[in-house]
């Protein structure tokens, strides 16, 4: 988080100007523990959309989702500081995203990560969705030449009737 008064020296420097205020451009939604079918799916369609990431430590399962506050001003600081919210103020910005990594036991960045961690883990009623996603990739793959070609045809079709 942003600090016009800095936890450290220099931190407002460095969250303003060298992070740009990276913690302030994202949201963090603990979420209970995968574990049935649909739970997995559900998760696979969270990771279909871009800026989303699911992550599992020792305080359990999180998705994380890019998003700026509203609350972030032009120069990379808070403008509602020091009135801004409880996470916020607790945020340690000694032991940040931007100073260290985080200590994450997974991190899953696509339906591709979870197709992986379910293989990986053999877990029953994931199965279905590590091979949906499996099948859904070849689908992609295959779909890719097929729409070039549709162009193609289209500009083909274009240049026929010109
Ligand atoms: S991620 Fe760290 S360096 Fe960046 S704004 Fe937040 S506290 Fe500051
Ligand atoms: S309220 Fe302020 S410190 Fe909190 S996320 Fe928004 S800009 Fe950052």
């Amino acid at each position: 988080m942003t600090h016009p008064a800095p936890l450290a020296k220099g931190q407002f420097e460095i969250c303003t100007q060298d992070c740009k205020a990276r913690c302030c451009r994202y949201i963090t939604i603990s979420v209970a523990t995968p574990r049935s079918r649909d739970d997995w799916d559900e998760m696979r369609w969270w990771l279909a959309h871009d800026g989303v990431l699911v992550t599992k430590d020792e305080d359990g399962w999180s998705v994380h989702v890019e998003t700026p506050c509203g609350n972030l001003g032009r120069g990379n600081a808070c403008d509602v500081y020091p009135h801004h919210m409880t996470t916020c103020k607790d945020y340690n910005a000694s032991h940040c995203e931007f100073t260290g990594p985080l200590d994450y036991d997974l991190e899953l960045e696509s339906e591709l990560d979870l197709a992986r961690y379910l293989e990986r883990r053999k877990l029953k009623r994931g199965a279905p969705i590590a091979r949906a996603i499996r099948r859904a990739e070849r689908t992609r793959r295959q779909a890719a030449p097929h729409g070039l070609v549709t162009l193609a045809g289209l500009a083909g079709s274009a240049r026929a009737n010109a």
